[in-house]
């Protein structure tokens, strides 16, 4: 038995098995076997396992991102059985008597070198297409992950950090809980963790090694432990703990369909965070009023290309449908400083927090923001939308964006297209945004204050680093001010302003927020509940 702690980004408790993550790429060194059939046997037994593989990726890309994607695993499961690589790789263990993992390396890159000399366009990109298959069945002899989930159960993932678009590509039916040798509670991963339900500890010293995948595990996010190879006591204690905590979670299902009012009558609005089109499914048992803030980048991220117009408003319709007029602010695409996608291209940056991210791309790459405006737009015939921009920090951004957002109208309009009456708001995230809410107030009808970013540049403290975290306050009386300025100047110009950062979950600061005024609360779904049973024990 063996106990770690770390920081708690979730309360609840997860029984199961460990599954290591580790992205390894290795490159093998040629060596001789004496059994060669063996060894062809053993090459046979891998590509067929990574054939398996490629029909679960197939098949996930099938119900998340569409047809599209599927086909590129489609295309490297037919890769895998192409004669000219079979025969490749079983001549240089039959003839040379390689090993197997040299023998895929050695043939992977011997036909991506002819591919790559080849005129044609489409035969070009598969040079990088072979190598990626070779990794694969080499990763799979040498028993190596390649940083992906493919587990049958549900298990708790064990890694040294794992990036939001690795987070997302997951089946989330197979997550216990995540627990991370490094990474920070206010990250995006924890963050994700949040709004599906599942215990995830941070900042973990633990040794992320292979040894421990299959070992049985409690991951107690309620005292930040992970107990490897629990002994009987543990487990009945554990389990014995569980149950009082789904037991407990069973109770505020009582609240379901209650006001989130005060005992003196004053109301607050509690709505729901989202990232994946199927948290709607936990934003509506957990009777949200509305969806706060739909993390639309999570669309972007865990895919090789720009999701579509089509694509986008598929995504937003059903979201918005499925929440029956119910209010659904969609926050624009907020990429870069940890949230990112390959295919956007951006250069690496000395502060990438501080750097090109959010706005600041839709605003000089016009065409993302309209494709997504349009999506959006046309996804407000279903039901009532709202529009949020992050990271603001002038008047002038927002001008220029009403600006594309008018001539995105026109041209709806134009197309005879359908759409509805669009609140437009604005993040209150930086600290600038907040100092001059007296005038952006004037532009909006509504602020959400994003608390993860104002605390992160107002402290000058890096959400992401985990060596920060002593210094973290989240409670900082500036932060506090900074809110309460952002309040009273929305209330003068007479509108609402909400919190979606995750201080809006911080009970803690429930009766402070109510005192300030504010008008929502947007939080994880899970925490909808707990905060309406606090806000109905609140005055006398
Ligand atoms: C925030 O910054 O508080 C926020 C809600 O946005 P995100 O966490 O996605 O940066
Ligand atoms: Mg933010």
């Amino acid at each position: 038995m063996e106990k770690y702690t770390g920081k708690s980004a979730l309360r609840g408790i997860a029984i199961g098995r460990i599954y290591v993550i580790r992205e390894e790429n290795f490159t093998p060194s040629a060596e001789k076997v004496s059994d060669r059939e063996a060894e062809v046997t053993r090459f046979e037994n891998a590509r067929l396992e990574a054939m398996r593989q490629m029909d679960i990726l197939a098949e996930e890309a099938r119900k998340k991102v569409g047809e599209e994607e599927a086909m590129i695993f489609e295309v490297h499961k037919m890769m895998m059985e192409d004669l000219d690589f079979i025969e490749g790789v079983t001549l240089k263990i039959r003839d040379d008597g390689h090993n197997a993992e040299y023998a895929v390396d050695a043939t992977g890159q011997e036909l991506s070198a002819i591919f790559a000399a080849m005129e044609d366009e489409y035969m070009n990109a598969r040079s990088a297409d072979i190598l990626d298959i070779a990794g694969r069945i080499v990763r799979i002899l040498a028993g190596l992950s390649d940083g992906s989930l493919h587990s049958d159960e549900p298990v708790i993932v064990l890694a040294d950090d794992l990036t939001p678009s690795q987070t997302i590509q997951m089946d989330k039916s197979k997550l216990l809980a995540f627990v991370t040798k490094n990474g920070s509670a206010n990250s995006h991963t924890a963050i994700l963790a949040r709004s599906l339900n599942i215990p995830s500890l941070v900042n973990v010293d633990i040794d992320v090694d292979h040894r421990y995948d299959g070992h049985m595990a409690v991951v107690d996010g309620t005292d930040g432990s992970v107990i490897l190879d629990p002994d009987e006591d543990i487990l009945a204690a554990k389990t014995g703990a569980k149950k009082r905590l789904d037991e407990a979670m069973e109770q505020l299902k009582t609240l379901i369909g209650q006001d989130n009012v005060t005992k003196d009558g004053r109301r607050i609005n509690l709505y729901a965070n989202m990232g994946n089109v199927e948290d709607v499914d936990k934003v509506l048992q957990n009777d949200a009023g509305g969806i706060g803030l739909f993390r639309s980048e999570f669309l972007y991220l865990g895919r090789d290309d720009f999701p579509t117009e089509e694509e986008q408003f598929e995504a937003y319709k059903e979201v918005v449908s499925r929440m029956s007029g119910k209010k659904v602010i969609i926050r624009t695409l907020d990429i870069g400083a940890d949230k990112k996608a390959d295919y956007f291209k951006l250069d690496a940056e000395e502060n990438p927090a501080l750097g090109y991210r959010a706005i600041r791309i839709c605003l000089t790459r016009e065409e993302i923001f309209r494709t997504q405006l349009r999506a959006i737009y046309r996804a407000s015939a279903f039901g009532t939308v709202s529009i949020m921009f992050p990271m603001i920090i002038s008047v002038e951004e927002i001008r220029k964006i009403k600006g594309i957002v008018e001539d995105v109208k026109r041209e709806l309009f134009n197309e005879n297209i359908r759409f509805g009456d669009v609140e437009l708001g604005i993040m209150i995230e930086t600290p600038a945004a907040a100092l001059v809410s007296d005038e952006l107030a004037k532009e909006v009808q509504f602020f959400s204050i994003g608390t993860n970013d104002l605390t992160q540049y107002t402290l000058a403290i890096d959400r992401q680093n985990q060596k920060l975290e002593p210094f973290y306050d989240a409670h900082h009386p500036a932060v506090l001010k900074l809110i309460e300025m952002t309040i009273q100047n929305g209330h003068a110009a007479g509108i609402w302003v909400g919190i979606c950062g995750e201080l809006a979950a911080d009970d803690a600061l429930t009766e402070t927020f109510i005192n300030m005024g504010l008008d929502e609360l947007s939080v994880s779904p899970t925490y909808i509940l707990r905060l309406r049973e606090k806000i109905r024990a609140i005055g006398q």
